[in-house]
């Protein structure tokens, strides 16, 4: 069978460097192109080369209309407006979209949903196999523990990250929703400073910390009555998430058009 041929967006960032590098290892999956923001000063640049590999030949450009004429998918890591511009282009070619990007707006989302009719969407806040086994677990705790446990998210990125909370904290704390049968957004308690008051019963509350070269740690702590379950993940390379988009990638290849998740590549789906 043929190779996936497959787009990496912002491949000149942390994200796209190391999807570039799974592609290079994977048997299924070749890469077809290389996009960067137009007049980035890595245009031209060799996707290989920057990844820390042997030269590929495939130069970064800012033309996706362009390099997705011969293209199966798009790999996207990048932010949320190069995201929604890159939507309508890959539905249009009808390749198989994979989001990463987090920070995303409900309209953002809302735009993604929309194309879904007719294109192909696997979108995650996290790819990694890790945090969707935490998400199913997160879930599973929070409908078995009644409200007297309170359920706060903790998350550590490093210092570069520019969103906040994480979109894996927004993804477990909408799992932890879920298990409670309530909605997050009625229900969350985001950056807490000065007099805030006493917790609100049921609210699921969020704390973000930032520094130095932390790929992702999670944290979600059941808080009840004398004692405090804890549920963690660590994300020791960012290596996992690429391996998690690629595999999200070779997945959705061939499936019809449709909203799909992380759960649904993973069969996590209850
Ligand atoms: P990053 O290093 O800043 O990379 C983002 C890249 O996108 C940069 O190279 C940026 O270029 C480029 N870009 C900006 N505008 C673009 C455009 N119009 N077209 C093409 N490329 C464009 O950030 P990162 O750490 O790789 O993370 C990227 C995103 O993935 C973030 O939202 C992050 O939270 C998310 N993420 C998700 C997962 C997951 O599993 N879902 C895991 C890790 C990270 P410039 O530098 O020139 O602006």
């Amino acid at each position: 069978m043929s190779k996936m041929r497959l787009i990496v967006a912002g491949a000149g960032g942390r994200m796209g460097r190391a999807l570039v590098r799974a592609i290079a290892d994977s048997d299924g999956a070749e890469l077809a192109g290389a996009l960067e923001a137009p007049g980035s000063e890595l245009i031209g640049k060799d996707a290989g080369v920057l990844a820390g590999l042997p030269a590929n030949g495939i130069k970064l450009s800012g033309d996706l209309w362009t390099m997705s004429a011969e293209a199966d998918g798009i790999l996207d890591f990048t932010v949320p407006a190069a995201t929604i511009a890159n939507v309508a282009i890959a539905a249009e070619r009808g390749i198989a979209h994979i989001i990463g990007t987090t920070g995303l707006s409900a309209s953002d989302d809302a735009v993604i949903k929309s194309v879904t009719k007719r294109a192909i969407v696997v979108q995650s806040g996290n790819m990694s196999l890790g945090v969707n086994l935490l998400s199913a677990l997160v879930k599973q705790v929070a409908k078995s523990l009644d409200a007297g446990f309170d359920i706060e998210i903790l998350e550590m990125h490093h210092k570069h990250k520019v969103d906040a909370p994480s979109g894996t904290a927004l993804m477990l704390g909408r799992a932890a929703a879920e298990g409670r049968g309530v909605v997050l957004d009625q229900h969350s308690a985001r950056g807490r400073d000065g007099i805030t008051g006493e917790r609100r019963s049921g609210d699921i509350g969020f704390a973000s910390l930032r520094g130095g070269t932390a790929a992702g740690d999670h944290s979600v702590i059941f808080a009840g009555p004398s004692e405090r379950l804890v549920l963690s993940h660590q994300a020791e390379d960012r290596m996992i998430f690429a391996h998690g988009a690629l595999k999200a990638a070779l997945w959705a290849h061939g499936k019809p058009p449709g909203y799909y998740t992380m759960s649904d590549v993973l069969g996590l789906k209850d």
